[in-house]
């Protein structure tokens, strides 16, 4: 197996990710691949240290040589996967003068402007800039392609909801929870860990990432007049296992007619590794000049404001909530929704009550150790909630292991904070059914939400995964 990569796993992010039936389920949150050989000067964790120690605060230092191939961590195959997603990669196909196309995630966006405190629009402009200073063809925006990721998932619960409801005794039937599906970290947990019984119950909508390269391989291919394999998209993004879900083969096509396999994302580099890249190339970024953004697939409205739904995990609950409100209860919610607090701030729900009666209840569930109570009420049929926002990681997305780290005088609290205010910074709140490019989308290629095309293009499966003979001697 390579030496080449060395993985830094902090203690902190372990701890979410134990599960209970099995050893460790690790996810590559809070791993960075370099290309260099590890440090040899380096020390080996000690003998005999527990991992999950929580007076053990220094970070345990995980090489692959330690990859027990047990579907719990990381494989060879997601070494390979790995070497594909570096900035070294990303960089030899700008000189492979490929059409390269970046699109950026809202998270990441923010993780940049409280980094070199600017709004939001000036980091997407000046990355813009020093993008396209490197060869950068085009650089688009995800809360454009989450957009439609919402619609689709708009569409889909209105289907569970109905088929759940449609028995005479009124009671919900097994459609019902649905879970959203935008992270990676949750799906690798669902497959890996929980497997059928829970899989039925996730959404088939494509995360905002994959929306967006399905998008870019079939429609902006065509509109560029070039063929998809001489695209080279990457996406920016807040955490480490978004590589993972670019190289599912789920997310892979052939192309007509050669039968080339083309991937919707070819690459993933995390924020932290734009920040990485702008420093290597010793640029000023909060100098740089802004360049005018690129429309096509941008949420920028023509005063130039940028927009987007609220919920800076996607806003999955909020949008689905507020649309079955109104489309099935005639409900139309203004203002910000009452999320209250259930166990702990990652853990909230939210109601909708007519008549004296709950007709309506969602929730928002991040971090492992709720995610794992979540699952459990599932597994025995005592879970109420019609919707469940799930993520992986505390705090959602702007946590995400990927994000640029926080400044030594900064409490974990503020940094949270910071980044949630910047995130909607001069971003115009807007409904995700009245944008323009996805409304186009729609006309010219999709059809409606949920016709056979959109679930061809926006819609995935999952796979329940069987646990190699070492994982399960782990459980002896
Ligand atoms: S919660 Fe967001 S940042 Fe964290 S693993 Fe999931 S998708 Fe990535």
């Amino acid at each position: 197996m390579s030496e080449k990569f060395s993985a830094t796993l902090r203690i902190g992010d372990l701890n979410d990710y134990i599960a209970p039936s099995q050893g460790c389920v690790v996810s590559l949150k809070g791993l960075k691949a370099t290309s260099n050989k590890p440090d040899k000067s380096e020390q080996k964790p000690e003998k005999g240290v527990s991992v999950t120690d929580p007076k053990h605060t220094e970070p345990v230092k995980i090489s692959l040589k330690d990859c027990l191939a047990c579907s719990g961590c990381i494989t060879s195959a997601e070494t390979v996967m790995l070497e594909k997603q570096s900035l070294d990669e990303f960089l030899s196909n700008i000189e492979k003068r490929k059409t390269v196309i970046v699109s950026l995630s809202p998270q990441s966006r923010a993780s940049l402007a409280v980094h070199f405190g600017l709004s939001p629009l000036q980091v997407f402009k000046k990355l813009t800039t020093f993008l396209k200073s490197l060869g950068v063809k085009a650089v688009y925006d995800t809360s454009c392609s989450r957009d439609l990721s919402l619609i689709e998932s708009c569409n889909e619960f209105m289907t569970r909801y109905k088929q759940s409801y449609s028995s005479d005794d009124g009671k919900c039937k097994s459609s019902l929870p649905m879970i959203s599906s935008a992270c990676p970290g949750w799906i690798c947990y669902a497959e890996k860990t929980l497997g059928s019984y829970i899989l039925p119950y996730i959404s088939s909508v494509k995360s905002p990432q994959q929306t967006m390269g399905a998008i870019v391989k079939h429609q902006i291919c065509q509109k560029m007049c070039i063929r998809p394999d001489e695209v080279y998209h990457v996406t920016i993004m807040p955490c480490y296992d978004k590589k993972l879900e670019a190289a599912r083969d789920d997310f892979m096509f052939e192309e007509e007619p050669q039968g080339l396999q083309i991937t919707e994302v070819d690459s993933v580099l995390t924020s932290g590794e734009v920040l990485d890249l702008i420093q290597s190339k010793s640029v000023d970024f909060k100098a740089l000049e802004e360049s005018p953004l690129d429309n096509l697939l941008t949420n920028v409205n023509e005063e130039g404001h940028l927009y987007g739904v609220h919920g800076s995990s996607g806003g999955y609950a909020e949008t689905i909530f507020r649309y079955t409100a109104k489309n099935v209860f005639g409900k139309e919610i203004e203002g910000p929704l009452d999320f209250k607090i259930i166990k702990n701030s990652d853990f909230r729900e939210v109601c909708l009550e007519v008549e004296g009666k709950i007709v309506l209840k969602f929730a928002l569930c991040y971090g492992f150790r709720n995610l794992q109570n979540i699952v459990r009420k599932i597994k025995i049929g005592k879970c109420d909630y019609q919707f469940i926002e799930v993520m992986a990681c505390p705090s959602g997305c702007l946590n995400g292991g990927g994000q640029i780290k926080r400044k030594p005088e900064q409490s974990p609290k503020d940094f949270i904070q910071s980044l949630e205010t910047t995130y909607m910074e001069n971003v115009l709140e807007a409904d995700p059914f009245e944008n323009p490019f996805i409304k186009s989308l729609y006309n010219e290629w999709l059809d409606q939400p949920g016709s056979e095309k959109a679930k061809k293009q926006m819609h995935t499966v999952y796979h329940p995964l069987v646990k190699s003979i070492t994982a399960q001697l782990q459980n002896w």
